[in-house]
């Protein structure tokens, strides 16, 4: 195997890392964007739960004015049978008859406020049916997601022991710290090992290389072929490494 064919395994290598390195840093991006999907459900059922503690409480209230309204008023008829005066009786069944019609009031308010629980009741259930569901299918999604790091990180782990093993066999210092440096340039570098087309062209940068560089890089493949030493014979613009 030449230096070449060697890099070329190793470039693959170091692909499969990059895809799984981006994956993981992607993952746990879009499981939080699928949790975060949850908020809308939880904010309905959070306020229809609202609506209905509302109503519970204004029946309370209304209940316990009318209790307090029959305690006046009892007060007021028990008061009423010592009185001296009828003046003074007739007003105390001014009064009594005022707090009657306060009573009636706060019964027919907390009556029809009862009315109002039976929608609102099926309102939560009906929010809290929708906010399970929407769970459900998230908790699905998430362990979809969570197995999916799983698998990738065994991925990395298996094409990082196999990425020990290609560098190995690259058994040129040089080539090898040439196409280190390449790699630490990020997409300016990258690959690093790109094919001269047949018309002389870099396949990385596109950029037309002179005869000179065409036939460095066969007399490298013939050298290659013969078990020879090769040479780094790198693209005039982008600097890659370039074969045939
Ligand atoms: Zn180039």
């Amino acid at each position: 195997m030449s230096v070449i064919e060697a890099l070329l395994d190793l470039q693959d290598v170091d692909n499969r890392i990059t895809e799984c390195e981006a994956e993981l840093k992607e993952l746990p991006a879009r499981k939080a964007q699928e949790n975060a999907t949850l908020n809308g459900a939880s904010e309905d059922l959070k306020a229809a739960k609202a609506t209905l503690l509302q109503f519970e409480q204004r029946v309370k209230e209304y209940e316990s004015t009318a209790k307090e309204l029959k305690d006046k008023r009892d007060d007021l008829k028990r008061g009423q049978i010592s009185l001296k005066t009828q003046k003074e009786y007739v007003q105390f069944s001014i009064q009594i008859d005022q707090v009657e019609h306060d009573i009636e009031t706060a019964e027919n308010n907390a009556r029809a406020t009862m009315d109002e629980l039976p929608g609102a009741e099926a309102r939560v259930l009906k929010a809290q049916e929708a906010y399970d569901a929407k769970k459900g299918e998230i908790e699905a999604c998430c362990a979809e997601f969570d197995k999916r790091i799983a698998e990738v990180k065994a991925e990395l782990a298996e094409a990082n022991a196999d990425r020990a093993e290609k560098a190995k066999a690259v058994d040129d210092p040089q080539f090898m710290l040439y196409y280190e440096r390449l790699r630490s340039r990020g997409s300016l570098g990258w690959p690093a090992v790109v094919a001269l087309t047949p018309d002389g062209v870099c396949d990385g940068c596109h950029l037309q290389q002179p005869p000179s560089v065409s036939q460095l890089v066969d007399q490298n493949a013939k050298n290659a072929a013969k078990g020879g030493k090769m040479r780094i014979i790198a693209c005039n613009m982008c600097g890659r490494m370039l074969y045939r």
